[in-house]
């Protein structure tokens, strides 16, 4: 089979290497691959698809700020609902709410949560905060513009293509991939729980990313809150819920460590979260109509990890996402691009002080 050439070669197509294939393709020739036969397969298929300004140490909150911009403007030049309001409201005690919410979220009284959430148990919480700035996002419309909008600018994106091996000779990349031989000048490496074993396989040194389990399923409730009401999350990450068009999204909210792969929830994860959120809320599940677990895959820091690795000029890292990577999507994109391209971020429109801050931050050790 034909070798084909590119300038970058992003192995990984979920919400990280789509959403960088479309912010390069005006500017490099790029070759997508993806292991799985469709896109978005891993964890870009499984989160709660909310962007949350309030949510994550100081970099991610820029990089937030920074996506929610570019959607709005993707979203007013196309007409796609890529967004809707959602508010988010975090209750819990003082002290959780005071040790959680960040400075972008504002303390509301007890009866104005429960105005809001009327599902909420007046005892099973004391104080709460809510960030009024958040969206709900469409993750599928999302990863289809980022395909279609790669694609008509040139990018070639093939599936069912894992890499296997990677050898560097100095100047250029020899990739395999499925049976299709590659050669590229950069490797980006956008692998989600996979991204230290694709880094081993290109001979780089890991950054230490540790792939988290979190459960959620989709449920019927008697008393389901009203489309347009906030995401309600525990200060102590013990669970959240929020209305769905197919009734209530709810998850536990855990952090299991795991091995990269398909994971699965644990027999009785869901059942005893409907317990609990039994003892929290007057929601009245009835039914489960669907669950699933992914992968958050991050480094102890929680920041992601952005940008040529420093023992390897060929090698470019777009992982350690965790639980921001819809949140930071564009925003990493636009870093990604002006690293890999070295161009000018005001070209851009981006502002070269917080780029030139958001990669320092991001850097791999
Ligand atoms: C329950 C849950 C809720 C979440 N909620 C939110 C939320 O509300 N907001 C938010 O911003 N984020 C949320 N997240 C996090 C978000 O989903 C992730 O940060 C994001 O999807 C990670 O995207 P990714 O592209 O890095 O990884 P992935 O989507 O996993 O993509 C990586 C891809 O690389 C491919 N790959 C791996 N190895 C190879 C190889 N050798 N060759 C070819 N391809 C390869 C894999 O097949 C995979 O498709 C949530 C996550 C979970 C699990």
């Amino acid at each position: 089979m034909s070798s084909l050439e590119c300038d970058v070669l992003i192995i990984g197509g979920g919400i990280a290497g789509l959403s960088l294939a479309s912010a390069l393709a005006p500017f490099s020739s790029v070759v997508l691959v993806e292991a799985e036969p469709t896109l978005g397969y891993h964890t870009s298929s499984r989160s709660a698809r909310q962007l949350i300004p309030s949510y994550g140490p100081e970099p991610v909150l820029d990089l937030t700020r920074r996506t929610l911009e570019l959607l709005g403007g993707v979203q007013s030049s196309t007409g796609l609902p890529l967004t809707v309001p959602r508010s988010f409201l975090l209750v819990g005690s003082e002290a959780d709410v005071d040790a959680r919410a960040g400075a972008a979220m504002h303390r509301i009284s007890h009866a104005e949560a429960l105005d809001l959430c009327p599902q909420l148990r007046p005892e099973a919480f004391a104080a709460a905060a809510i960030d009024t700035d958040c969206v709900g996002t469409d993750t599928d419309l999302l990863l289809e513009y980022h395909r279609r909008s790669a694609s008509d600018d040139g990018v070639i994106i093939l599936t069912g293509a894992h890499v296997t091996e990677a050898r560097y000779d100095g100047s250029s990349w020899s990739v395999r991939a499925g049976y299709r031989p590659i050669t590229a000048e950069v490797v980006v490496d956008a692998a989600g729980a996979w991204a230290d074993g694709v880094a081993a396989l290109c001979g780089v040194a890991p950054q230490g990313l540790v792939p988290l389990r979190r459960t959620a399923a989709i449920v019927a409730a008697d008393n389901a809150p009203q489309a347009g009401s906030p995401m309600v999350a525990a200060a102590d990450d013990s669970f959240y819920y929020r209305p769905d068009a197919d009734g209530v999204l709810i998850s536990p909210a855990e952090s299991e460590p795991a091995e990269a792969g398909d994971p699965q929830p644990h027999p009785g994860d869901v059942e005893r979260l409907i317990e609990r959120l039994g003892t929290v809320t007057t929601l009245g599940i009835t039914a489960v109509h669907r669950s699933w677990t992914g992968l958050r895959t991050q480094r102890e820091s929680t920041v992601p990890v952005v940008g040529f690795d420093p023992g390897h000029p060929g090698f470019f890292w777009l992982a350690g996402q965790g639980g921001y990577g819809f949140q930071t999507s564009s925003g990493i994109a636009e870093l990604a691009a002006v690293l890999l391209t070295g161009a000018d971020p005001a070209d851009l429109g981006a502002d070269p002080h917080s780029v030139l801050a958001a990669a320092a931050a991001l850097r791999p050790a």
